[in-house]
């Protein structure tokens, strides 16, 4: 092998794979709808498809394209699939995948402003953009005391919201000494189950994390958390966190932020907002009464991940008082020292976030605000929510089936009558015929299923597909038996 032999791939063959690739990714937009979405494979059936060494020589490129079709595809659940379903979405579109692409050939590493300017101040501008676009109270721009960030996940974004409150609640001094086991947070019984890791993280403990209990609607009940709040006071505990939800993960519940926010600024406790999928609503004036109440939010996050035509990972992270956010994820070693950051003229966002590194996210946003425009945007949630009622209308004038939650946007939580057994078989067997894809949760102590409209290419005629073979597959079924 000579000094000079290369195994890099050349830049005409990077053009030729790439014009390949793209061309793959356009070819299975198109043929998507008739794979099967849940993706039907045992387990360990992929991983045994798959040499069992690395290979010691490189392979051609047009070979491991061809293990993507054959190897790799049969064993994807189709997220973008019109006919998915499932939990939230996670969508995408061209313009979003096109920026990540460049994203990845930048290459860039934006933990310090100075490691890449463009990074920062196109993630601070669009931040404050979205503040914009979803009328979110003004605090939470840059231009004031507050800012955005972009984070991988709301599962961050609600740990940084966390380990901001303890150490604002403690003078800052758990960063120093560590928790003494007094800090208690707030949740809802139907809030996702990533407050509770955070609590795990950050070090709080798991029993002390309250799970106020919800009305008839799922939301949280104001009067209980003022309640447990009283108390954990009079045993001698330290209140610092309640995290609300705007659309619960289970039925898309929207906890009364009003009567929350005054609660916890009254007792001065930090109010976190969660508004994973449904703040994309805010887009749309007519659905923005969701915020009512956020200006009363030390923090508050949503994921364009979710709804907003972004491919993963993109959950825009906003505080009220960024000084707080940085004094208690501040680090400055010796070498990340720069005379942009000493000026202190710049936001460094690796002290925003957990990891040190960050990738260039903002530009794949950046596509998708550009391409769609607001008003783009507003057409196709508005269209998810209408295809969504359409269901719900659908399900109320069915007497075999009935809605177990209000619908207020585009998730419909509901429920065959005839119980818990006839519920099961039905999500059997849509799963496996591979037509489409819903999950389940339970309400009331009930299986109920799941029906989200949000998949970016979801269309009026699949969804009336789904309501067909979801009422096929629950005729004959009557008899399972009534146990609910
Ligand atoms: N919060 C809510 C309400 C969710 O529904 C979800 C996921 O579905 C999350 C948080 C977690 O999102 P992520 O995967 O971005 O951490």
């Amino acid at each position: 092998m000579s000094e000079n032999q290369s195994f890099h791939m050349t830049p005409e063959d990077f053009r030729r794979y790439g014009r390949a690739v793209v061309d793959w990714i356009a070819d299975y937009y198109e043929r998507v709808e008739s794979l099967p979405v849940l993706s039907q494979v045992a387990p360990g059936e992929i991983r045994a498809s798959l040499p069992p060494q690395p290979p010691v020589h490189g392979e051609p490129f047009d070979a491991i394209l061809q293990d993507v079709e054959d190897l790799i595809l049969p064993g994807i659940t189709h997220w973008q699939s019109p006919s998915f379903f499932a939990f939230f979405p996670a969508n995408v579109s061209g313009p979003s995948v096109l920026g990540e692409l460049l994203s990845a050939g930048l290459g860039v590493q934006g933990m310090l402003w100075a490691t890449s300017p463009a990074c920062t101040e196109l993630e601070t501008h669009l931040l404050d953009w979205l503040v914009d676009m979803l009328d979110l109270p003004a605090g939470f721009k840059s231009t004031s005391a507050g800012g955005g960030v972009i984070q991988d996940s709301a599962s961050s974004g609600s740990l940084c919201a966390l380990l901001a409150a303890r150490e604002r609640a403690t003078n800052y001094a758990s960063n120093e000494r560590g928790c003494d086991g007094r800090l208690v947070a707030y949740s809802s019984t139907q809030t996702h189950s990533s407050i509770e890791k955070a609590v795990k993280i950050a070090g709080l403990g798991r029993d002390n994390l309250r799970l106020i209990e919800v009305d008839d609607a799922f939301a949280m009940r104001p009067d209980a958390l003022a309640r447990q709040i009283e108390r954990d006071r009079q045993a001698g505990l330290m209140p610092c966190f309640v995290c609300a939800t705007v659309g619960t993960t289970s039925s898309n519940a929207i906890d009364p932020l009003p009567e929350i926010g005054s609660l916890c600024r009254a007792e001065g406790l930090w109010l976190h907002v969660d508004a994973a999928m449904c703040g994309t609503a805010a887009l749309c004036p007519e659905f923005r009464a969701i915020h009512d109440g956020l200006e009363l939010a030390d923090s508050y996050c949503f994921n364009p991940h979710k709804w907003m035509f972004t491919n993963f990972d993109c959950d825009c992270f906003y505080v009220a008082d960024r000084a707080a956010l940085i004094h208690t994820l501040s680090i400055l070693p010796e070498y990340l020292r720069n005379q942009a950051t000493e000026s202190g003229a710049v936001f460094d966002y690796r002290d925003w976030q957990i990891p040190l590194g960050r990738r260039f996210r903002s530009l794949k946003l950046w596509f998708v605000i550009r391409h769609y425009g607001i008003e783009g945007l507003r057409h196709h949630v508005r269209r998810h929510v209408a295809l969504a009622q359409e269901f719900a209308a659908w399900v109320e004038a069915d007497d075999r089936f009935e809605l177990a939650a209000p619908a207020p946007l585009n998730l419909v939580c509901f429920r065959h009558r005839g119980g818990e057994a006839v519920n099961q078989a039905i999500l059997d067997r849509l799963n496996r015929s591979g037509d489409l894809y819903l999950t389940h949760t339970r309400l009331n102590d009930q299986l109920t299923l799941r029906l989200c409209v949000g998949q970016t290419h979801t269309e009026s005629r699949h969804v009336a597909q789904a309501w067909q073979r979801i009422t096929h597959a629950a005729a004959g079924l009557s008899e399972l038996g009534t146990k609910r």
